[in-house]
């Protein structure tokens, strides 16, 4: 939570705004309010910008492989959508490992290895041949989720936001800009605990593409600037105890690592 708060703060000061304006790019005109509430950003690499994060769109059972370890059918599901609180946001810069909170109420803590795709434009019923225009870049993230809240949720029927959509469930990686590593739909995807294996596979394996993504949410929602998409993640997700250290990867792309506190 710190290290957000710090981000953020030197964020809102780097970029001239004042702490406790509203969202970047409307604070000309902000509104005086009692209290600030932070917004969140994501350090572009080769710049002294910000990626200011609108949304956190998450694709469900994006590998077939991991669709069926969750018990559905790839061949037959079109791809659905749930999302994260942009304060889920935990930024980890490459090089380090960042503290995670092992958080409340689970005794199943489970990570899911992603690629995440950010977007520059937005629109609604963007053409799959016109999808990847919308795309700033690219970085890496845990899906981190509270796999027995999800479970228990889902088999009342309930929403599973308990399950996926609290506090710091989204560390992520700074952003690259597409202009300089193209886009990924293929390349290795790993994720190891303590230096094992636990992850892999191969981006080219994912049921839906980012465009096919891209297109079929902006059918469900209007996309803006902002607005980022976690890909989904491959087979053999599992869960980490306190002291356990991931570190994902993702060809083209520095690794992103956590140490579970
Ligand atoms: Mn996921």
């Amino acid at each position: 939570m710190k290290r957000r708060q710090f981000f953020q703060n030197s964020a809102l000061v780097t970029s001239g705004a004042l702490v406790g304006c509203a969202t970047p790019g409307i604070a000309s005109n902000a509104p005086k309010t009692p209290f600030a509430v932070p917004a969140t950003y994501i350090p572009i690499v080769g710049t002294d910008e910000m990626f200011p994060v609108r949304r956190i769109y998450c694709i469900g059972r994006n590998y077939a492989a991991h669709a069926r370890e969750m018990g559905s059918d790839p061949t037959r599901e079109p791809p659905f959508f749930f999302q994260k609180p942009t304060d889920a946001i935990q930024y980890v810069p490459a090089g380090t490992v960042a503290n995670h909170p092992y958080p409340s109420l689970t005794k199943n803590y489970h990570y899911e290895a992603e690629l995440v795709a950010v977007l520059g434009k937005g629109g609604r019923n963007i053409p799959v041949d016109k999808a990847l225009d919308l795309v700033y870049g690219y970085t890496l993230g845990l899906d981190m989720t509270r796999r027995d809240l999800q479970r228990g949720m889902g088999d009342q029927k309930k929403p599973w936001e308990i399950g996926k959509s609290f506090d710091q469930s989204a560390p992520i990686g700074a952003v690259h800009k597409v202009t300089q590593t193209g886009h990924f739909s293929k390349g290795d995807i790993w994720l190891k605990v303590n230096g094992q294996v636990k992850q892999k596979a191969d981006l080219n394996q994912m049921i839906w593409s980012v465009a096919e993504q891209i297109n079929k949410l902006s059918e469900a929602f209007e996309l803006f600037p902002g607005d980022i998409i976690y890909a989904g993640t491959p087979e053999n997700v599992g869960p980490v105890v306190r002291g356990d250290v991931i570190e994902m990867h993702i060809d083209g792309l520095p690794n992103l690592s956590v140490k579970i506190v």
